[in-house]
């Protein structure tokens, strides 16, 4: 509802909506039950895969699948054509990446797939109804495919079922020792790529041919999509880490800036409009990017519940606790505890992205202009649409860059006069 929201609209559409039930007769629940997410029984053709990217979850996704002897499509990289594939059926209001996932979601069933793989989860958020509206979209347009939602095995009590009969049918009955195996493959993949990201934001930093590194990080990734081994994948990253090395490098002082907010928009460069790329290599600032959302942390905190990320989650979520108590779903919580953090930390500054109407991250935004007051750290938000204008969006980042490096250079001078630093005032 907005002060727009037109009375004759409304109805029609509630009209429209009770069209759509059966005639009275009442639909079982039962549907919606976690073993029933995918649609049961066999088909006779050969499953081939599709599914939407979220950072390089699908390189990694991909090998594990091919470790089970199951093909998988290649996902095309979201590109302007995807956003208006995606825009055509989504509905008005829908987060962008439902938009942008839904739009992917097309291109790789008109590239042959039969069956469509999708993450579920019933948290605050939309994302956890993503799947069930994308399959019903894109059945009404008349694409024949069958829909598997992997949600989170725990608590195993209630989503173990579920979890093990998508896996099993996914997999064409692989056994749990092959799966292991597939699955430990493909963090182990994952992993390598996100550690060659964080060395490339570093590089960028203090390379002294701008680009340089983003060309080896291209070259490293394409090598590792098709490496199938884990010896093949430690060779790969030794090498790639001995190319790095071997760049010519200039003493810099960076700035370090800290991109936070929801985690698929952080995680896609194409939609966030290349945002570390930008930053990395822009040639007149130098900055040190970092970030603690990668698609493998993400990985293995929720899917693994590995330890060490637990324990950091909750470090994360006690440094927001000032100011947010409360999970507000997505990663609305994370982004206020990393801005907290961010300072303690020593960034100079953060970044804060995420899609339009993305419900926690407006939440978190809100809370962050006190947070930023406060703590006395620049926070920058930007709000991620098809509708994001290039120009205006990289002029914000450099006035904001400008800002950081405005009081680098007040700070400095006031620590060699023995002053005080109080930016308020400034
Ligand atoms: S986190 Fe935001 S963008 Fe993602 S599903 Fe939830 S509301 Fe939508």
């Amino acid at each position: 509802f907005d002060e727009h929201t037109g009375e004759a609209g409304l109805v029609t559409r509630l009209e429209a909506f009770m069209d759509t039930g059966t005639g009275g007769r009442i639909i079982p629940l039962a549907s919606t039950r976690p073993q029933d997410q995918i649609i049961p029984g066999l088909r006779s053709e050969q499953k081939l895969i599709g599914f939407p990217t979220m950072g390089y979850l699908d390189v990694a996704l991909r090998s594990a699948l091919r470790h089970c002897g199951v093909e998988a499509v290649k996902t095309p990289s979201p590109s302007k054509t995807t956003v208006e594939l995606g825009r055509e059926l989504a509905p008005e209001f829908a987060c962008f990446p439902l938009v942008v996932t839904l739009g992917q979601m097309r291109q790789v069933l008109e590239k042959g797939a039969n069956v469509l793989l999708m993450v579920g989860g019933k948290g605050r958020c939309r994302l956890g109804w993503y799947a069930q509206i994308q399959e019903i979209l894109l059945k009404k347009k008349g694409y024949n495919f069958r829909m598997a939602i992997i949600d989170s095995p725990v608590p195993l009590k209630t989503q173990w079922k579920g979890f093990r009969d998508t896996i099993k049918w996914l997999t064409n009955g692989a056994s749990w020792p092959r799966f292991i195996k597939a699955l430990s493959f493909g963090v182990y993949k994952l992993t390598a790529l996100d550690k060659g990201e964080m060395l490339l934001q570093k590089m960028r930093a203090i390379e002294t041919e701008r680009g340089e590194a983003d060309k080896i990080f291209k070259k490293y990734l394409l090598r590792l999509e098709s490496c199938d081994t884990f010896t093949g994948v430690k060779k790969e990253w030794k090498y790639f880490q001995q190319e790095m090395a071997a760049i010519a490098t200039t003493s810099t002082n960076p700035l370090h800036v800290f991109i936070v907010g929801e985690i698929w928009v952080v995680l896609e460069h194409f939609v966030n409009n290349y945002l570390e790329k930008f930053l990395g290599t822009h040639p007149h600032y130098r900055v040190h990017t970092h970030r603690d959302l990668y698609t493998s942390n993400w990985f293995k905190l929720h899917v693994l519940q590995n330890r060490k990320l637990k324990k950091r989650e909750k470090y994360i979520h006690q440094a927001a606790k000032t100011y947010l108590t409360t999970k507000v779903g997505g990663h609305g919580l994370d982004t206020v505890g990393l801005t907290v953090l961010g300072k303690e930390e020593g960034m100079d500054g953060i970044i804060h992205v995420f899609p339009f109407t993305c419900m926690p991250e407006i939440v978190a935004q809100n809370i962050l202009v006190k947070v930023s007051k406060e703590l006395d750290i620049p926070v920058l938000t930007q709000i991620i649409s098809e509708q994001t204008g290039e120009a205006g969006y990289q002029t914000r980042l450099e006035a904001f860059l400008d800002v950081l490096l405005e009081r680098r250079e007040y700070e400095t001078k006031q620590q060699e006069r023995g002053k005080t630093i109080v930016f308020s005032r400034y």
